[in-house]
């Protein structure tokens, strides 16, 4: 009946290699498997194994059994009738179930690690990913002298568990040690140092590549940010200082975005073009009443001030430049008469018309200076011939305007002309001479013009 229970146990222990019944002296009552008692007979010095109370395990043996030659480590425990010991329950574990433990030990990404019992025979052993395990140091005894110098100095009742650093073959290692509680069994983790740190250098490299990468974008991100915010204000700012400079109003600050700063520039345009606006007006405002304030109300040509400081400012210019201009001097004939005979109203349309005909045809500018008095500047004569034919014309077509004294003749008027800058170049001086002219061409018949020459000048002293 024993052996029909321990066949049925064996089925289900997965890592048990037999089960036996031995009695207190371990000899073998019943077992699984066809024991002897001489096959047990390593259990004598049990003691020294592993004890915990009633519980043993031995060291590691190989034993043919019924499966073929099994490397097994054997456990008893204590069998007790009334708190007396009557003999054990004995099972051999096969070391594949220490493989099991190596395996599981998650913690251990790199490394070998040994279970070794009291003898220093490897239970189990390798890398925790391995599925066979090693019944040998991976490496030679002599290549180990280094660790086994060490591990032969270390005092294992003082020191159950430590560490040990080590040389082999030119590496770095490192082997973690504790014993097994209740027992002389060992285990060891040995680490290649040098290889970790090797496998580590990808690892650091890539921490490396992404902190640069992180540092880089963070930059890269910041310069985007503050090109998006500062630009704007840059190109705002530079829009500022143009119009600062040129007054110019109609410059526009380029929005190149629908957000808040794109909103911004924006509503700044909008203020630039209000400005603008406003300052068109205010231009236009200044600009009619300079016009106010230099045209002669009657004719709405250049008064006296203004023609006088045209000409002046014009003419120094001309000078420098050497462009030939004249002035021309002209006066209404006979027009007190006229104006007696038909009333001041129709004297002022004739003065409106006499202006008109002067600004048609005199390429320059025409001034009121008094009563029937008018100064023309004409400039690029290009030469006397053709300016004095111009002013030909112009006494021509004053001569046909619809008005006609009560003796039939004409309106008409006398034009002196004086040249720059033979005849002066200030406006006072080619005034004068303008004037000689004048009283030349009336002295002559009027409508008509004179040129003034020096010679006129000395006939006007002499009368
Ligand atoms: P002359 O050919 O020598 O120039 O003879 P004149 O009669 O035109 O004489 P003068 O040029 O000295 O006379 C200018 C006249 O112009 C005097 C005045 O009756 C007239 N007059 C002056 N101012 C105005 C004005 O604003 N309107 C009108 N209708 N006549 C004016
Ligand atoms: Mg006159």
């Amino acid at each position: 009946n024993t052996e029909l229970l321990l066949e049925e146990q064996k089925k289900y222990g997965t890592f048990v290699a037999s089960i036996s019944v031995l009695d207190k002296n371990f000899s073998v009552v019943g077992s699984s498997e066809k024991y002897t008692t001489s096959e047990t007979s390593q259990l004598k010095n049990a003691d020294t194994k592993f004890h915990a109370g009633t519980f043993i395990m031995g060291d590691v043996y190989e034993r043919q059994t019924d499966d073929g030659l099994k490397r097994v480590v054997p456990a008893y425990i204590g069998v007790y009738e009334k708190s007396e010991l009557i003999g054990y329950i004995s099972e051999e574990l096969d070391t594949t179930y220490f493989d099991e433990l190596r395996l599981n030990m998650d913690s251990l990404s790199s490394g070998t690690f040994y279970l070794l019992d009291g003898n220093n025979s490897i239970i189990t052993a390798g890398k925790t990913t391995q599925k066979n395990s090693l019944t040998e140091f991976v490496t030679k005894s002599a290549d180990r002298s280094d660790f086994q110098k060490k591990w032969n100095a270390i005092d294992k009742e003082a020191n159950p568990r430590g560490e040990i650093y080590y040389k082999y073959n030119g590496e770095q290692y490192i082997t973690y040690y504790s014993n097994v509680e209740n027992s002389n069994w060992t285990v060891r983790v040995t680490e290649n140092l040098t290889a970790q740190k090797k496998d580590m250098m990808p690892y650091q490299l890539l921490w490396v590549i992404l902190f640069v990468f992180f540092a880089v974008g963070t930059v890269i991100v910041q310069i985007l940010t503050t090109r998006k915010f500062l630009q704007p204000i840059e190109s705002a700012m530079d829009v500022f200082a143009k119009i600062k400079e040129t007054q110019d109003y109609s410059l526009r600050i380029p929005v190149k975005s629908k957000d808040e700063m794109g909103q911004l520039s924006q509503s700044i345009n909008e203020l630039l073009a209000y400005t603008e606006k406003e300052k068109m007006y205010e231009k236009m405002e200044q600009d009619k009443l300079k016009q106010q304030a230099e045209s002669d109300p009657l004719t709405g040509v250049k008064n006296k001030k203004a023609i006088e400081q045209y000409v002046e400012e014009t003419v120094a210019y001309s000078d420098e430049n050497k462009t030939p201009v004249a002035i021309g001097f002209l006066d209404i004939d006979d027009f007190r008469n006229f104006n007696t005979n038909y009333g001041h109203q129709v004297g002022d349309d004739v003065i409106c018309y006499v202006a008109k005909t002067l600004q048609e045809n005199i390429s320059g500018e025409v001034g009121r200076i008094g009563g029937d008095e008018f100064v023309i500047y004409m400039r690029n004569t290009e030469s006397k011939e053709i300016a004095s034919a111009r002013i030909n014309k112009l006494i021509e077509n004053v001569r046909n305007l619809p008005f006609k004294e009560m003796n039939g003749k004409y309106v008409t008027i006398s034009v002196g002309i004086a040249f720059a800058p033979e005849a002066g170049s200030c406006y006072m001086d080619l005034y004068k001479n303008a004037d000689t002219a004048l009283y030349e061409a009336k002295h002559n018949g009027r409508d008509r013009y004179h040129v003034y020459t020096q010679v006129c000048n000395q006939i006007k002293n002499s009368i």
